[in-house]
C-alpha cells in the first residue's frame, strides 16, 4: 500500500490538528468554541460570526477579500481588497435596506450573480437580517432559476441587469413570492422596470443595524444539490451550522489568521458558501475571489501571484490541469502554498500524487454533501494520506458503513473492508433541517437514528474510509457489485488517461457489463491500439470480472455545473431513455470547471 507519511518538517506552521485520536476522544460539540460569543441577546447568528464579532477585534483591518478580476484586453488582472471592517459596513446598510423594504426574519433572499463584492454583502446583510439566504448560480438558465425561486418561495433576489433581463424577466410572474428585485448594477439613468437598484439603496442606508436575534435552530440557508442524481433537492441549514464550519476550518483546513486562502468553489453550491464565505471568514483569513471562468494558466498565476497559502478546490478542476500538462505546470512556483484539499468526486490516487510532483504537496481529499453542510471525513495534518481514500472521520463526526436490511432496519458492519452504505450519526451542527417540500424524504433518509447518505463505502483497518459509488450507480455484473470509482481509478492511473466514468449496461448473460468513458490527456490520440492497451491495463489492475468490456474515448464527459460526473445521463444516452432533470448540467462543449463546486 502506497501511503503519504507526515512527518513534523512538513509543516511550515505548526497544524491546528496533530494528535487523531487524542482529539477525538476529548472532543464533543457541546465544548466547541462559542463563535456567537457576545452576542446581543445570547442567539447565534453566522454573519456575526463571520463578521461582526471581527470589527472591534485584530482582524478589522486585514483583507478579508480580494478579488482578482477577469483579464482586460491587455491581459491584466486587477485586484480589489474588502477589509473585514469594510465588508461588514457594507453588510449592515444591507440589513437596513431590506429592513426599509419590510425583509424581516424568515423571508427568502435569492441571490443570481457572478462572483462579485455584492454577492458577499447580499449574503452576510441578509443573515444578519435573520433572512434565509439561497445563492443560486449565475450560469443557470431561466427554467432551473424559476424552479428554484418557487418552490425556495423567493421573497427578494439580487442579481444584475443583464441576468435579470434574459433569465429572470420572462418567468418572474411565476413566482407571485418575489416582492423586490435589486439590481447590482442599476443606476437611475437606465432603470430595468420593476426592480430596485442596489446602489442607490446602499447609499442611502444607515450603518448602525442592530443584528437580529437569531437562535441557532433558526433557518439560515438554503442550498440546492447538485443534481447529479436525480432533480435538485433543497435543503434546508440553520445558524448553528456555524460552529461545525468552525471547527472543519481548523481540522481539515488548518485555517490560520494570516493565511491566504482560495477556495475555487462559486457560493451557488454548497461548498463555495461554507468554504467559500463562512469558515475562511470565521477564521479573519483574507480569501481569494477570482471573478473569472476556469483557465488552468490562470489558476497556476493565481496561486503564485497572490501567495495562496491554502488551497480548496475539486477533483475535475485537477484533473483539467493534469490534463493541461506538465510543461504548463512547470512555469510556476508555489513557495507559499502548504495545504491542498479537494471535495465533491472521488480523487484519484494518482491525482494526489500529482499534487506531491507538480505543486510539492500531496492533495487532502474529504468529503461530505449538501446535506451534511460541512466536511465529515477527511484528510488531515493528523495523519498520512493513503491516496484514493476520503480520510478518516473529523473530531465530532461518528460515520458507519452500514447493510440495509428488507425490514427497513440497517445493520452496522463491523468487519474492515466489507462495501455498504456510509451513513452517519446524527448530532453534528451542520446537518440538514429539511428538504423542501420533501418532508418523507427527509424523514426516510434517518433510519435506527442514524443518516443514510446514499453513497457507498468501505472503512479499513486504520478506519480510513474509501468511496465506492453512489447507491443508484452501483453495477451489478455476474454477481459482482462493481462500483464505479474503483475502475475509473484504475483507468486514471493509466498515464493517457484524463478522466474515466463507468456505467453498467444490460447483457443478456452478465446481468449488467461494464462501460467506461475515457477523455485523453492533451499529448494522447484516440484509437484502436490505446483502446487495446487500456482494457489489458485495466484487465491487470481489475481483474477481467471487473475491467470495462468496452471502452469509448470521447472529447468531454457530461458533469453538473458543480463539477461532478453525470454517470445518469452517461446511461440515458446508450440506452436511448430519457435524460430526467438537466438543469445542473454544464453546457458547454469543454467542462468549464471554474464552475466546479461540491
Ligand atoms: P444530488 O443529490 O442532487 O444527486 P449531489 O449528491 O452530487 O447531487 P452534492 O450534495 O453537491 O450533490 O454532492 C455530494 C455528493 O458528492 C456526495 O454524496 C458524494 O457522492 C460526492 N462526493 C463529495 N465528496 C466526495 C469525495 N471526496 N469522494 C467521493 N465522492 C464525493
Ligand atoms: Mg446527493
Amino acid at each position: 500500500m502506497n501511503v503519504i507519511h507526515k512527518r513534523a518538517d512538513d509543516w511550515r506552521v505548526e497544524p491546528n490538528f496533530t494528535d487523531y485520536e487524542g482529539t477525538r476522544a476529548r472532543f464533543a460539540w457541546q465544548d466547541a468554541p462559542d463563535v456567537c460569543e457576545g452576542m446581543e441577546g445570547g442567539g447565534c447568528n453566522i454573519a456575526f460570526a463571520a463578521l461582526d464579532r471581527h470589527v472591534h477585534g485584530p482582524a478589522a483591518t486585514r483583507t478579508a477579500l480580494r478579488f482578482v478580476s477577469a483579464a482586460g484586453s491587455d491581459g491584466a488582472v486587477q485586484t480589489q481588497d474588502l477589509s473585514y471592517a469594510e465588508l461588514a459596513g457594507w453588510a449592515h446598510r444591507f440589513t437596513n435596506v431590506l429592513r426599509a423594504l419590510g425583509v424581516g426574519k424568515g423571508d427568502r433572499v435569492f441571490t443570481l450573480t457572478s462572483r462579485c463584492p455584492e454577492l458577499y454583502v447580499a449574503i452576510l446583510g441578509s443573515l444578519r437580517n435573520g433572512s434565509v439566504v439561497s445563492p443560486l448560480f449565475s450560469a443557470f438558465g431561466p427554467e432551473p432559476i424559476a424552479t428554484r425561486l418557487t418552490l425556495g418561495e423567493a421573497n427578494v433576489l439580487v442579481t444584475t441587469k443583464a441576468l435579470y433581463r434574459k433569465k429572470v424577466a420572462t418567468i418572474r410572474d411565476r413566482v407571485p413570492s418575489l416582492r423586490h428585485v435589486l439590481i447590482i448594477d442599476g443606476d437611475a439613468d437606465d432603470a430595468v422596470p420593476g426592480t430596485l437598484g442596489f446602489w442607490p439603496l446602499l447609499d442611502a442606508a444607515g450603518p448602525e443595524a442592530p443584528i437580529e436575534v437569531t437562535t441557532a435552530e433558526d433557518p439560515a440557508l438554503l442550498h440546492f444539490t447538485s443534481g447529479t442524481t436525480g432533480t435538485p433537492k433543497g435543503a434546508l441549514h440553520v445558524h448553528g451550522a456555524v460552529t461545525m464550519h468552525y471547527v472543519t476550518g481548523r481540522y481539515a483546513l488548518d485555517l490560520h489568521p494570516d493565511d491566504i486562502y482560495w477556495c475555487t468553489a462559486d457560493p451557488g453550491w454548497v461548498t463555495g458558501m461554507s468554504y467559500g464565505v463562512i469558515a475562511p471568514l470565521l477564521h479573519g483569513v483574507t480569501s481569494i475571489v477570482d471573478e473569472a471562468d476556469f483557465d488552468a494558466e490562470r489558476w497556476y498565476r493565481i496561486l503564485e501571484s497572490q501567495g495562496v497559502t491554502i488551497w480548496y478546490t475539486a477533483p475535475t478542476a485537477i484533473r483539467m490541469l493534469i490534463k493541461a500538462g506538465p510543461e504548463l505546470a512547470s512555469r510556476f512556483r508555489f513557495p507559499k502554498l502548504r495545504f491542498i484539499a479537494s471535495v465533491g468526486e472521488p480523487l484519484n490516487a494518482e491525482a494526489v500524487w500529482w499534487g506531491q510532483r507538480v505543486l510539492g504537496l500531496p492533495i487532502h481529499d474529504n468529503w461530505w454533501q449538501t446535506e451534511t453542510g460541512g466536511i465529515m471525513i477527511a484528510n488531515t495534518p493528523a495523519f498520512d494520506i493513503k491516496p484514493g481514500s476520503m480520510g478518516r472521520p473529523l473530531p465530532g463526526v461518528e460515520a458507519y458503513i452500514v447493510h440495509r436490511r428488507d425490514d427497513g432496519t440497517v445493520a452496522v458492519v463491523t468487519e474492515p473492508g466489507v462495501d455498504g452504505e456510509l451513513a452517519l450519526e446524527p448530532g453534528w451542527p451542520s446537518m440538514f433541517r429539511g428538504y423542501l417540500n420533501q418532508e418523507q424524504r427527509y424523514r426516510d433518509s434517518f433510519v435506527d437514528g442514524l443518516y443514510l447518505s446514499g453513497d457507498l463505502a468501505s472503512r479499513d483497518s486504520d478506519g480510513y474510509f474509501w468511496f465506492v459509488g453512489r447507491a443508484d450507480d452501483v453495477i451489478k455484473s455476474a454477481g459482482h457489485l462493481i462500483g464505479p470509482f474503483e475502475v475509473e481509478n484504475a483507468l486514471t492511473d493509466h498515464p493517457a488517461v484524463a478522466e474515466a466514468a463507468v456505467i453498467g449496461i444490460p447483457d443478456a448473460t452478465s446481468g449488467e457489463v461494464v462501460k467506461a468513458f475515457v477523455t485523453l490527456k492533451n499529448d494522447y490520440t484516440a484509437g484502436e491500439d490505446l483502446r487495446r492497451e487500456l482494457m489489458a491495463h485495466a484487465r491487470t489492475r481489475l481483474g477481467a470480472a471487473v475491467a470495462p468490456k468496452q471502452i469509448e474515448f470521447t472529447d468531454a464527459l457530461p458533469h453538473t455545473r458543480s463539477g461532478k460526473i453525470m454517470r445518469r445521463l452517461l446511461k440515458a444516452r446508450e440506452l436511448g431513455l430519457p435524460e430526467g432533470d438537466t438543469s445542473t448540467i454544464e453546457t458547454v462543449e469543454r467542462p468549464d470547471v471554474q464552475e466546479v463546486r461540491s
